[in-house]
């Protein structure tokens, strides 16, 4: 006899803990997107270290995705989340400065301190035409996004495929767990097609399984899962780095994760790891070189049994010798600043 279904099952009262997660997943309400007149040029130099003739450009002020592990949302200047304060006319001013240059940049790194494509859809129209003006100049974009690319914008970066590289960052596939940590960027099962679908299109497409966090998603429950779905849409490398640690970024991790009763289990993990400055990060608190050694070296052994190559982010790991990646690596021009890391200040925020 089969057995009968019911739409209600009496569990008794919830747990505390699955209460408290349930409430930390109440979905959020998005940002309002208010303009602003931008001060100063459109274009400025790249916060990446060895890419001298790359510029990078801001389309708005923050970000629209939320993620606790942020170093640009945990900045004293950062204005909020409630507000998105997008840039007036960038696509234009922009055009006007390409025509002025003496030496136009080899490519333009869209937004280094911001998502390129937040759950916005005036973001993400600015977004596309600025592609479509550094294109017309026969300059490369670079973006990096964990958001989904509405189709319109989509449609821009298929069009100008062949100027155009997307690093698409991941956490995690735990729905769950990935709403915790990045709360209002696209499913982590959405980045995956997107990822095939961009491929598809012709885009060059990079994939950044960043920032590792401590026992968090450095798992091998956890890694194995991306790897397997990345596997299955052809991926063949990938980069990846631990999460560096500030004061404020450990406060709103432990907010976050306080769900899961791991408010302190991660920033305890930093107790003992070394203080360090990189490139144009300010300097932060990193996990003992050995753990992050280690953490690589699992990760590479497991990504390699599935064809997957891996590179560690030179950025994140400022103490680790590394040599330059070219060509022959696989992976044209490399993206060097994870999304996660802020660009320029080398002030102290600890
Ligand atoms: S990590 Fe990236 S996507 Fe998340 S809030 Fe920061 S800039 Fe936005």
């Amino acid at each position: 006899m089969r057995p009968k279904i019911t739409n209600y099952i009496d569990v008794g009262p919830e747990p505390e803990r699955d209460r408290g997660i349930s409430r930390a997943l109440t979905p959020l309400s998005l940002p309002r997107v208010e303009m602003v007149q931008r001060r100063g040029p459109v274009l400025h130099p790249s916060p990446m270290p060895d890419h001298e003739g790359v510029l990078s450009l801001n389309l708005t002020r923050n970000c629209g995705h939320r993620c606790p592990f942020c170093s640009v949302r945990a900045q004293p200047s950062y204005p909020g989340d409630e507000v998105i304060s997008l840039y007036r006319n960038t696509a234009a001013d922009l055009a006007a400065e390409l025509a002025q240059r003496r030496h136009p940049p080899t490519a333009v790194l869209i937004s280094p301190s911001s998502d390129p494509f937040p759950p916005l859809a005036r973001v993400q129209a600015e977004t596309a035409k600025v592609v479509d003006v550094i294109a017309s100049h026969g300059i490369d974009t670079w973006l990096m996004t964990r958001g989904f690319i509405r189709p319109s914008a989509l449609r821009v970066l298929a069009r100008h495929a062949n100027r155009v590289r997307v690093t698409v960052e991941l956490t995690t596939l735990d729905r769950t767990l990935q709403r915790l940590l990045e709360p209002l960027a696209a499913p982590p099962q959405l980045r995956i097609r997107q990822i095939a679908q961009l491929r598809s299109l012709g885009v060059n497409v990079q994939v950044g399984l960043e920032p590792l966090i401590p026992d968090l998603t450095d798992t091998r429950q956890n890694l194995s899962s991306l790897l397997e779905a990345l596997a299955a849409t052809g991926v063949k490398h990938v980069t990846t780095g631990y999460m560096f640690l500030r004061k404020t970024i450990g406060e709103h991790l432990g907010e976050a994760l306080e769900p899961l009763g791991l408010e302190s289990a991660v920033t305890d993990a930093y107790a003992d790891g070394p203080l360090l400055a990189s490139g144009g990060i300010a300097p932060a608190r990193y996990l003992p070189k050995k753990y992050r050694q280690r953490g690589y070296a699992g990760l590479m052994a497991m990504a390699a049994g599935l064809g997957i190559a891996v590179r560690v982010s030179a950025t994140t790991n400022p103490d680790f010798i590394t040599t330059r990646r070219t060509e022959k690596d696989g992976c044209r021009g490399p993206l060097q600043l994870p999304l996660f890391a802020e660009a320029g200040s080398r002030t102290s925020l600890i």
